[in-house]
């Protein structure tokens, strides 16, 4: 059970310090500056640990620089730290991060996950191991070592199958192939990928993952573990097909259209999977693919929802996502009634590779009924990298509505609003 709410504004003595949070991020998170606000909010000092050494964005500057390829020595510079001014709560923002925010909270005695559950969580092979041996519903799979033979490895796979590395997140690297010739070269663009990464160890440098490409609907959950109980905040329906090759994120829609017995279905394989991996406290975000078969655990991950995405979460109580994260990560509760309207955003597609000229017709999009908010991310001048090598979001459009057909509609509308104005990029080989 959650302990009682915590009061929204505690009266601050003068002289008492404020509890201290650490957020650790991987440079240019998207979620570092909800978890910022989320912390000013409840009235916490926050410390970003980054590894922002040459940043210009003043709360990475001021963070603490520590080397995201090296746990150990992260964690050790993070406990140094804190022996001089304790921290209430540890915070991992993304899958590169949370084992690392696992590790300190299990040394400082706040609350966490089992060390190795994070590990299994943010590592595609070993989660699909782990899933396998616990009869968790996930597509068949195998694991192809990059030093090996491919073809050898590849022999009696049947088509169509979906490609990825094992240590990157969304769905970067991640290709849907029908043949061996489209498996071949979508390794070598993986191996690619790989090269140019930067933290990330030789295991995660050399496997990945092949498995059995699962038709149907898509849905996103984002749910709260406490104590091991696992409670549903949001589930998102991914209103467009997603057959490959590639899988660019854009729709969400919530409340989900599935019937509430698959939304059931959805919650217990979900809770099925963070058992296998022994998780037992904090945000998960999963994936799962629902058709006649069933329903599949495509990722279930030890952190929240990504990119902007968490603005579509909003409670009863006025808190935001990040703020409930922040409150259970001080091992304290916050009310989890959701409100109940209809949200969605449309994370704005990348229309092509290049460099990014303009966009028109934003006033238009920002005008269209239920709109909340057209965020661009991108600025003019700067490069357009998509799918499957990219990582970045052009932008975001978020709506709200008593509807959620509305609420597609609208984010539909103001997508079409928008033309995107983009000129060929020219790389200068030396
Ligand atoms: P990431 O952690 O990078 O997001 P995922 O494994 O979640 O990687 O894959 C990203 C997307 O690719 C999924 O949301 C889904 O649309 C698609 N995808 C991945 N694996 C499969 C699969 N086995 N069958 C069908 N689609 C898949
Ligand atoms: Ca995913």
């Amino acid at each position: 059970m959650y302990p009682q709410p915590v009061c929204p504004d505690p009266v601050i003595r003068p002289g008492t310090p404020l509890p201290r949070v650490l957020i650790i991020a991987p440079h240019g998170s998207y979620r570092t500056a909800a978890f910022i606000q989320a912390a000013k909010q409840q009235r916490c000092e926050v410390l970003i640990a980054s590894q922002g050494q040459y940043s210009i964005v003043s709360d990475y500057a001021r963070g603490l620089q520590i080397d995201l390829g090296d746990h150990d020595k992260a964690v050790a510079t993070i406990l140094e730290v804190a022996r001089d001014k304790p921290f209430a709560g540890i915070i991992g923002t993304d899958d590169s991060t949370t084992e690392i925010a696992t590790r300190v909270a299990s040394r400082l005695g706040l609350p966490h996950n089992p060390v190795e559950a994070v590990r299994l969580a943010s590592r595609k092979d070993l989660a699909r191991t782990r899933l396998a041996q616990q009869g968790v519903n996930i597509p068949a799979f195998r694991i192809l070592k990059l030093n090996t033979s491919l073809a050898e490895q590849s022999r009696d796979v049947t088509y169509p199958c979906v490609v990825k590395p094992v240590g990157l997140s969304a769905s970067r690297g991640v290709i849907r192939v029908d043949n061996i010739v489209e498996l071949e070269q979508a390794v070598e663009r993986i191996k690619n990928i790989l090269a140019n990464e930067g933290p990330l160890d030789e295991e995660q440098r050399t496997t990945l993952l092949l498995e059995q490409f699962i038709p149907g609907q898509e849905v996103a959950v984002e749910g709260m573990l406490s104590n091991g109980r696992l409670d549903i905040l949001a589930v998102f329906d991914k209103p467009d097909p997603m057959n490959g090759p590639f899988f660019e994120e854009t729709y969400y829609l919530t409340p989900s259209r599935f019937a509430e017995t698959v939304q059931q279905q959805i919650q217990q394989q979900i809770a099925a999977a963070c058992r296998a991996y022994g998780l037992v406290e904090g945000p998960v975000h999963a994936e799962c693919r629902v058709n006649d078969k069933g329903v599949w655990i495509l990722e279930v991950a030890a952190r929240t929802i990504g990119g902007l995405c968490g603005r579509l979460l909003r409670f009863g109580t006025g808190y935001s996502l990040e703020e409930l994260v922040l409150a259970h990560a001080r091992g304290e509760g916050l009310e989890l009634r959701r409100q109940d309207e209809a949200a969605g955003v449309l994370m704005i597609p990348i229309p092509e590779a290049g460099v990014l000229k303009r966009i028109e017709g934003l006033l238009a999009a920002q005008r269209v009924p239920l709109v909340d908010e057209v965020d661009i991310q991108i600025r003019e001048g700067y490069e357009l990298v998509p799918l499957p090598e990219g990582g970045s979001y052009l932008g975001f459009i978020f709506a709200r509505g008593e509807r959620v057909a509305e609420v597609e509609q609208a984010l539909r509308a103001a997508y079409g609003c928008l033309k995107i104005i983009t000129a060929p990029l020219w790389k200068i080989k030396l």
